[in-house]
């Protein structure tokens, strides 16, 4: 685990504000939300961003995949949502562990602004 703080979040080490979990992933509310409603997801086994993926983790992806829609729907986003998972420092990554972001609540624009 060493000092990631998303797995410390997820294993229950520090408290957080969890939506979700389940012996693979955990659901917990961002800390400075960007939307109304804004989640991050992440697999409870440490995994550093989508390039570092390998073919084991195709279940634990699929899995992460099909339980957002149910996430969100109890979140309230039936009218829609926005998912993103930035990767690696252009991809401006700050935490270095692979999280999806869920955000709704409202209609987003992209890019921002
Ligand atoms: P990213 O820039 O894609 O790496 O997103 C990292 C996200 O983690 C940001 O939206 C932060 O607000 C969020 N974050 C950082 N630390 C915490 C924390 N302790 N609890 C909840 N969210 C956090």
């Amino acid at each position: 685990m060493g000092d990631c703080i998303f797995c410390k979040l997820a294993c229950g080490e520090i408290p957080t504000d969890m939506v979700y979990e389940d012996e693979k992933i955990a659901v917990f509310r961002d800390a400075a939300p960007q939307a109304p409603v804004h989640m991050l997801m992440v697999p409870k086994a440490h995994v550093d961003s989508l390039d570092e993926l390998k073919d084991e983790h195709a279940e634990l992806m699929g899995h992460m995949m099909l339980k957002i829609k149910e996430i969100a729907a109890k979140e309230g986003l039936g009218n829609g949502y926005r998912c993103v998972i930035n990767t690696g420092e252009d991809g401006q990554q700050t935490v270095k562990h692979l999280h999806i972001h869920i955000m709704g609540g409202r209609s987003m624009q992209w890019p921002p602004g």
